[in-house]
């Protein structure tokens, strides 16, 4: 299920320039979840294509991954005015779309603090939590979900940017046949 072209099932729709909606493998068993588009994904829509979206390109890369072979998206999928994280209305608004989204996924990948709360329902120490295989239940589904840190993250310390190779080198071992 997708958001009709002009939702309105929360109140994000007021500043947005274009829904995000997933890119990659829709068919994938790996999906990695942020928090929200940004300004260049709000342009373009596509998610993970700005500043962060290259950091986590490159990072996969690093670790033999192509960010097509993974389901990518948001969970929410339009921009909250000034990169504000998304009020959990909003998030609740947009989740009918997320669950459609992963509906093929045994793998879910949090990026970040905001989507990890999102759908794990409760708040999380990312240095705690980082790259721990969790079992949850999404749209009625039993999946693994694994918290990392958002690409974002990587420009205020090693620990984010050693954190999230390791999670891509997971990714890699994953998505091996
Ligand atoms: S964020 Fe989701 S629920 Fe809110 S308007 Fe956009 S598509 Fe609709």
């Amino acid at each position: 299920m997708r958001p009709d072209p002009d939702c309105r099932l929360c109140g994000l729709w007021e500043g947005r320039t274009k829904i995000v909606l997933p890119s990659g493998d829709p068919d994938s068993r790996v999906a990695l979840v942020g928090e929200a588009p940004g300004a260049t994904e709000d342009a373009e829509g596509v998610p993970f294509v700005g500043r962060s979206g290259k950091r986590l390109t490159r990072i996969l890369a690093e670790a033999g991954v192509d960010r097509d072979d993974l389901l990518i998206t948001n969970t929410v999928k339009c921009r909250p005015p000034g990169n504000r994280d998304p009020k959990q209305s909003e998030m609740s608004a947009c989740r009918v779309f997320l669950e459609g989204e992963l509906s093929s996924c045994e793998v879910v990948v949090g990026l970040g603090r905001s989507a990890c709360r999102d759908i794990l329902g409760y708040p999380v120490n990312m240095s705690e939590v980082a790259n721990r295989d969790l079992r949850i239940t999404i749209g009625g589904r039993d999946v693994v979900f694994i918290p990392t840190f958002h690409p974002a993250a990587c420009v205020y310390g090693k620990a984010a940017q050693e954190g999230l190779r390791i999670t891509a080198e997971r990714i890699a071992r994953e998505l091996k046949p």
